[in-house]
């Protein structure tokens, strides 16, 4: 079938509006999967793109009354094909189209790769929020949810939290929408406070997941996690989470990191006090037991397993060649580079990628949305269960794939969510 886009290198090509380096690594990704499974040229247009997009400005008012800044917010939708659309919501000053776009694309693949009736959203609001006072923190979540109201709903698009964003950001929105239909709607968002409707053990399920994969993928390499040690950059939610339930396998925690510094100690760092030190502080800088290093120096810290649970692009060309871990469990979305990938797989490197590895955030989101809309509230230990269940059952798929076509764990993992979500639109068909 003939494609209506323009060829990529004539002028007003279609990719300007999203031509940013981490779209631009989410496309790629996507056609390089794309292309080894034969996928449909006219499917594969349909794909490469977000299905909508809207890009907002609003004013955010400073507690000093008078003070008040434009911001710029966003909140994509890729594929609308699989049922409502599902993903965070994040505040970071770098937040463009580009960037949530990517982040939209790769919760497709994350959703259909895990079986979840969803399609891939993401939404973003470009501002620091380190540096709001919760009041203003509250403005800002309240009025960018007027901004996106027309756009998300139960059954439409159900924002969770992301980087910057939490339960408390949730519960305003939550609380937002509902004033403006009348009623208490607490499925139209995930990662809620419990009391809420929140589900038990979301806050922690990105990082019990990833080590759930991380036991898989030991188990499969041969590898005893009682004794083998780990890095980990990141001391947000993620990271932190993962360094907890490793360290509960006995795994030597060597490293941590966060924006403030990076902690080393090859006795293996201690968890509770650590944590202590954090919440007390606020960040790791400060922390006495381990010496200090630079996030650069503690990814190339020879480990049997690193987990990247921070920003995206932090493993490239200029630093693959040096990393030193047998396991690469990525907690952050798009921490590793294409090129990187190339030389990770040259060096036998077992990469757990993040459509994979960070899949146990949404789907405790999705069972929070299944309790929601059936009101009635599962236990810890059910949610946990149901996990691991669906972790493992990914982490099977993807491993025989990635066999069975001689292909790394990263291809094998976006094929398994491409073929699934290019089935679902072949039997849908096209309108009209
Ligand atoms: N923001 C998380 C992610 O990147 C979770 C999304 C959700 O729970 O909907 O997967």
């Amino acid at each position: 079938m003939k494609t209506s886009i323009r060829p990529f290198d004539q002028p007003l090509e279609p990719r300007a509006e999203w031509d940013t380096p981490m779209f631009n690594l989410a496309q790629n990704q996507f056609l390089h999967a794309a292309e080894l499974m034969g996928l449909d040229e006219n499917l594969r247009d349909r794909l490469l793109f977000p299905q909508r997009t809207m890009l907002v400005s609003f004013p955010c008012r400073r507690d000093q009354y008078s003070e008040v800044e434009t911001v710029f917010g966003y909140r994509v939708q890729h594929i609308l094909t699989m049922g409502p659309t599902k993903g965070g919501i994040r505040y970071h000053e770098d937040v463009n189209l580009g960037e949530v776009s990517a982040l939209a694309m790769w919760m497709t693949w994350k959703c259909a790769l895990m079986h979840l009736p969803f399609g891939g959203a993401k939404g973003g609001v470009r501002i620091d929020p380190s540096k709001l006072s919760r009041p203003e923190l509250q403005r800002l979540t309240r009025r960018y949810t007027l901004e996106i109201f027309d756009m998300i709903g139960p059954d439409r698009d159900i924002p969770a939290p992301d980087m910057g964003t939490n339960a408390q950001v949730m519960a305003w929105i939550m609380d937002t929408y509902s004033l403006q239909v009348g009623h208490a709607v607490n499925e139209v968002v995930t990662g809620k406070p419990v009391v809420l409707g929140g589900a038990q053990g979301r806050e922690e399920a990105t990082g019990r997941g990833l080590i759930y994969l991380v036991k898989e993928a030991a188990d499969h390499l041969q590898l005893d996690l009682k004794g083998a040690t780990a890095v980990v950059q990141g001391f947000g939610n993620v990271g932190r989470n993962a360094a907890i339930y490793l360290a509960e396998h006995g795994t030597r925690i060597v490293a941590v990191s966060d924006v403030s510094t990076g902690i080393y100690n090859p006795r293996g760092l201690n968890m509770v006090s650590l944590v202590e030190h954090v919440e007390r502080e606020g960040v790791l800088k400060g922390y006495s037991d381990g010496e200090e290093i630079s996030n650069a120096e503690l990814l190339e810290l020879d480990c049997d397993i690193l987990i990247p649970a921070a920003l995206q692009n932090q493993i490239t060309e200029d630093n693959a060649a040096r990393i030193k871990c047998r396991i690469l469990a990525e907690g952050a979305n798009g921490p590793t580079s294409m090129e990187a990938d190339a030389i990770l797989a040259e060096r036998g490197i077992f990469v757990l990628p993040d459509i994979l590895g960070n899949a146990g955030g949404v789907t405790v989101s999705y069972f929070e949305w299944v309790q929601n809309t059936q009101e009635f509230a599962w236990s810890l230990e059910e949610t946990n269960e149901r996990l691991h269940r669906m972790l493992t059952g990914a982490f099977q798929r993807t491993l025989q794939r990635s066999q069975r076509d001689g292909i790394d764990m990263r291809t094998a993992a976006l094929m398994e969510g491409i073929a699934r979500v290019a089935e679902a639109k072949l039997v849908r068909g096209i309108f009209p």
